[in-house]
């Protein structure tokens, strides 16, 4: 799950007494809660517990009425020297398939798989580079085969290394990126893609659960069957996942 940052939690920590704490980024330490136990009254002034949080951390958000009832702040004093926090507002930090995965000193910065497209076609392979989100759009979904939820939008993120052999983008462009699942990092993404993903079903990955590709189907689909006759829609195919870490198989089809 994400991390709730700026907000306060119930922390079950089974046969302890419950921790009730406030989630706030350490930019040394990572994501974090602080606060103490539940029958402690001084649990917002005087925290007695911080807890490292992961993405397995059972916690669960405290509703206003119970920050309203415990008269917690709507932010601790303590806060003040954590520096910089994520805005918990914001999509990214909602978002969980990047829990965990953000700068520590910078909140709204990601290592990012940024491309020229397939590395079979272009024969460039995807560089692992920082960007920084700064904004969120709907964006066309994918429809899949599996039960998992299908990211509904794309981050508008602003690249913030020079790529090293990419020639389609470079430092300080604005760049579109979606959140993948089963993919280590959030993938690049062009309009030329983002256009295909309603007409095209992707079967993940057989190994990594991968549900997106680098080239839009129709051009992976042309790169496979060059001597297919112009009038001759390929309707499937199968393809290597795009993960660098997995040599699984996606099934594509149109719709
Ligand atoms: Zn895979």
């Amino acid at each position: 799950m994400a991390f709730p940052f700026g907000k306060w939690v119930l922390i079950d920590r089974m046969p302890e007494e419950p921790v009730i704490a406030f989630v706030y980024l350490d930019h040394h330490a990572g994501p974090s809660a602080k606060g103490g136990l539940a029958s402690d009254l001084a649990l917002a002034t005087m925290p007695t517990r911080t807890i490292r949080l992961s993405p397995d951390t059972a916690l669960s958000e405290l509703s206003a009425s119970e920050v309203h009832a415990r008269h917690l702040p709507a932010q601790p004093d303590w806060l003040a020297h954590y520096g910089k926090q994520p805005d918990p507002e914001s999509a990214w930090h909602r978002d969980p398939l990047l829990a965990g995965k953000f700068h520590a000193s910078h909140p709204d910065d990601i290592q990012t798989l940024v491309h020229d497209g397939d590395p079979r076609r272009m024969r460039r392979g995807p560089e692992l580079c920082w960007v920084r989100l700064q904004r969120i759009d709907r964006a066309p979904t994918r429809r899949l085969t599996e039960g998992f939820e299908p990211s509904r939008h794309v981050y508008l993120a602003e690249l913030l290394n020079q790529p090293h052999t990419l020639k389609s983008v470079s430092r300080g462009d604005r760049i579109k990126v979606i959140s993948v699942h089963g993919l280590p990092y959030p993938l690049h993404v062009t309009d030329e893609y983002l256009g295909e993903r309603e007409h095209w079903k992707i079967t993940p990955c057989d190994k990594c659960g991968c549900s997106e590709s680098f080239d839009p189907p129709s051009v992976m689909a042309k790169l496979r069957f060059p001597d297919a006759a112009p009038e001759l829609e390929i309707q499937q195919f199968t393809s290597y996942c795009p993960n660098p870490n997995c040599n699984g198989l996606q099934l594509l089809a149109r719709l």
